[in-house]
């Protein structure tokens, strides 16, 4: 084990109401690192991020951050040490625009990116900074949740699919992005489907079943695990 994980999971399980969905998840992404957590629908990758937020109540094992315990703690206090998640669904304020969306958010710690550098990073979002949410396409929409969580200040991002339903260009500029907040030292969780867009991105990836991790593939062996990956993900 690396020593110096900023994200360690073990043991991580997690229920929703009756229903137990992660079986002992263990994990862990070093400091500056680009991670993926490849699976089939249902295997429990977006339960991780939510778990590892504290956005699911019911959990047991643990899941440090920096070294501290994350669980047992409540998703503001989780937010303030540092993790931010973007969710699948975005999150975006349909009413609001996109400057005020990219307002909202309460900067929890010293570091978060002003508009100007959000704007420098996304130039697409200053030019409809006044269009209102609902008008704004998939891309675009996915730039201001990713904008969104870097006004907050946190070191450790987990984004969620972030490349679902987007046209093949906007994915690649997604790509770019991340490259981009990788080389600024984010530290990067993704969930994603397209494990080729995966290795575009990511230093190593970890696959999920049934609410536990089965393998690790670090990205330069991506290409000769190929078919035993495809057995994983069915396709
Ligand atoms: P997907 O790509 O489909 O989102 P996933 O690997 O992210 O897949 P999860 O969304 O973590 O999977 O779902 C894991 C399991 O938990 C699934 O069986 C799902 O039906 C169940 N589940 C997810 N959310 C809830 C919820 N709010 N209440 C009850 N069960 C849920």
């Amino acid at each position: 084990h690396k020593p110096d994980a900023l994200l360690k999971v073990s043991g991580l399980e997690a229920w929703y109401g009756e229903s137990h969905i992660l079986h002992g998840m263990d994990f862990e992404v070093a400091a500056g690192e680009v991670v993926t957590l490849l699976g089939r629908n249902g295997a429990g990758k977006t339960t991780t991020m939510k778990s590892i937020m504290g956005m699911v109540a019911k959990r047991k094992g643990s899941a440090t951050f920096g070294g501290t315990e994350t669980v047992g703690l409540a998703s503001n206090r989780i937010a303030r040490l540092g993790i931010a998640l973007c969710p699948e669904e975005r999150g975006i304020f349909a009413s609001l625009n996109v400057r005020e969306n990219m307002v909202l958010p309460p900067v929890v710690q010293e570091g978060g990116m002003s508009l100007d550098e959000v704007y420098g990073l996304f130039p697409r979002l200053l030019e409809r900074a006044s269009s209102q949410g609902t008008k704004l396409s998939g891309g675009e929409q996915q730039m201001l949740a990713i904008a969104r969580i870097l006004r907050t200040g946190a070191k450790l991002l987990l984004l969620d699919e972030p490349t679902e339903g987007l046209a093949p260009v906007i994915v690649q500029h997604i790509g770019d992005i991340i490259r981009q907040l990788k080389s600024r030292g984010f530290t990067i969780l993704l969930v994603e489907q397209n494990f080729h867009f995966a290795a575009t991105v990511a230093d190593r990836h970890y696959v999920v079943e049934h609410g536990k991790v089965i393998d690790m593939i670090p990205n330069d062996q991506l290409s000769q695990s190929m078919d035993k990956l495809k057995g994983y993900l069915g396709v």
